[in-house]
Parts: C-alpha cells; sequence; structure tokens
C-alpha cells in the first residue's frame, strides 16, 4: 500500500489545487502538521497561514485563510474561505491590506472590529510570507 497522496484545495469560489504530491505541511490550529502517504483518517482545524506541499521533488507554498483539512483514503482535502497558490498573490494588493488593518488597530482598540482587523492583519502578513518562499 505504496500510493501517493492527492491534495485538493477548495474555496467556494473554485478549486485552487487539485494535483498529486508526496508532502503537505499544514497550518493546523494547535500547530504545523506534516502528512504523508498512508496517514491515517484525520480532521483538523487551520488557522491564517501558509500550507506547504512537495511534488516532483519542489516545495511549493499555498495561502490558506483558516477552514479545515481532511485527510481519507490518501486523499487531502483544504476547504477554505479563500487560499491562493504563492505566484497567484497580488503582494501590493497584501501589503495595502496590512496598512488598512494597522491603520483600524490603531483607532479600534476598543471595539469588536478590532478582531476582525487582527485577522485581516494576519491575512495580509502571511499572503506576503507565502509570495516570498
Ligand atoms: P482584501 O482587503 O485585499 O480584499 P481580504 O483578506 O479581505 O483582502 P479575502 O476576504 O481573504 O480578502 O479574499 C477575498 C477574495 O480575494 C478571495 O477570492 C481571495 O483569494 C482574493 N484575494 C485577497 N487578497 C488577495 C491577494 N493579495 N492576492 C490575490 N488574491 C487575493
Amino acid at each position: 500500500m505504496d500510493k501517493s497522496l492527492h491534495l485538493e484545495i477548495v474555496t467556494p469560489d473554485k478549486v485552487v489545487l487539485s494535483e498529486a504530491v508526496d508532502y503537505v505541511g499544514a497550518p493546523g490550529f494547535e500547530g504545523e502538521f506534516g502528512i504523508l502517504p498512508n496517514h491515517i483518517p484525520f480532521l483538523a482545524a487551520l488557522r491564517i497561514g501558509v500550507l506547504h506541499y512537495k511534488a516532483a521533488g519542489k516545495t511549493r507554498e499555498v495561502f490558506v485563510s483558516g477552514g479545515f483539512a481532511e485527510i481519507s483514503d490518501n486523499k487531502v482535502s483544504i476547504l477554505a474561505e479563500s487560499a491562493e497558490r504563492a505566484e497567484d498573490i497580488d503582494v501590493e494588493r497584501a501589503s495595502k491590506a496590512k496598512d488598512r488593518a494597522e491603520a483600524r488597530i490603531a483607532q479600534e482598540r476598543d471595539r469588536i472590529d478590532y478582531t476582525r482587523a487582527q485577522a485581516a492583519l494576519q491575512r495580509a502578513l502571511q499572503r506576503m510570507s507565502a509570495a516570498r518562499k
């Protein structure tokens, strides 16, 4: 039983990625975790971060805005509100989103919007990080 893994990353809009891979490293809520072929069935919540995968000897990065990872029968399914491959990330857009979020955080320390601004800031920083690698 030495099958390869199939990685699929899906958002409400589209299938961001669907391909055979050798390894997946995902940003779990409780910390980064790795998946190799023949992993046991597993369900995990993801945080805003960068997913890595290895295929044909190369490591690639994908931004994920949280969501869930389900591993079953050598298939890794990622469901996220938004996700982009590193090469599809608009770094200037992320940089502007970072500036907006920082300005909101500076103004709205006492309001509920603070939490949303913190999440927006994390998305922007992790997009920039995914695009840099
Ligand atoms: P922004 O304020 O720039 O819209 P956001 O974090 O609020 O950023 P999301 O709600 O996570 O954006 O995503 C909305 C849509 O825009 C999704 O389809 C997502 O893939 C896309 N998107 C957001 N930021 C970028 C980016 N920097 N590069 C490429 N696509 C992006």
